[in-house]
């Protein structure tokens, strides 16, 4: 099989950690959990058009995680699809619409409004992703803020990978329940230690997962470190904490291929 492509264009949490753009996950160069307010940036460091990108999956509705849907609209309108050609496909939990459409609103008054009704909305729970041949996804609730209305996704591709994404949660049964029959785990690693909050996984938290799914590899992200490669001083601190061999703690750009039994770094 060919190789499949997951790419992480921004690993930190809510608060921007130094060297880190808001958490975003791509995939085969074309489908993007998420959509945060650095967005656009990232794109534009990987060299990514919007207009490239088929399909966005909505984990929840927290600003880190929704925030830069206008600006991709906007882009796409005015720069990378001006004939309005491309189909962006997104799926996102029941409700979810009306929540872009008064952020698209907010953002660019009437602006987006043809941008928004071209939009292929799909509310689904599971079956296959659009405009991603040989995907399927299940989206399903997750520990976070009930405001958001929290979930993640398990993708599978037809060639049997296994791809998990934790959203933004903290240990759930939801979670522990898939995660050791994935390849892949992109979690979330939202707090330090000394948070106590059931919304988020602390070092502590993903150890004793990762320890339990022993054949999974997590890819860690959404995390609150400074990434030690950047030379600015650390906000809080760069010194990465010490994880199982089967967690990679993740920086901004970094890719890797699965080659149908291994997951290799670019
Ligand atoms: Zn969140």
């Amino acid at each position: 099989m060919a190789p499949l492509t997951i790419k992480l264009l921004g690993t930190g949490n809510a608060f921007l950690p130094q060297g880190r753009l808001h958490s975003l996950l791509l995939i085969e160069g074309r489908a993007l959990i998420d959509c945060p307010p650095t967005a656009l940036a990232s794109l534009r460091h990987s060299c990514i058009s919007p207009s490239d990108i088929d399909t966005i999956l909505f984990t929840h509705w927290h600003g880190d995680h929704c925030f830069g849907f206008p600006f991709i609209l906007l882009e796409r309108k005015y720069i990378s699809d001006r004939d309005g050609d491309k189909i962006l496909n997104v799926h996102l939990p029941g409700g979810g619409i009306e929540r872009l459409r008064v952020l698209c609103d907010l953002a660019y008054p009437n602006s987006l409004d043809e941008s928004m009704n071209k939009v292929r909305f799909d509310e689904r729970e599971d079956g296959e992703v659009n405009g991603m041949p040989g995907w399927e996804f299940e989206r399903f609730p997750v520990l976070h803020d009930e405001e958001v209305d929290p979930h993640g996704y398990l993708l599978k591709h037809e060639s049997g990978f296994l791809l998990l994404h934790t959203g933004d949660s903290g240990p759930c049964e939801a979670i522990a329940s898939r995660a050791g029959a994935c390849d892949v785990v992109v979690i979330e690693l939202g707090v330090p230690e000394y948070v106590d909050t059931p919304y988020h996984f602390s070092p502590s938290k993903l150890t004793t997962l990762a320890n339990d799914c022993p054949a999974t590899t997590f890819l860690v992200t959404h995390t609150w470190l400074d990434d030690p490669a950047c030379e600015r001083p650390a906000i809080l601190t760069d010194e990465l904490p010490d994880l199982p061999v089967n967690c990679v703690h993740a920086s901004d750009g970094q890719s890797w291929d699965w080659d149908g039994s291994a997951l290799i770094s670019n």
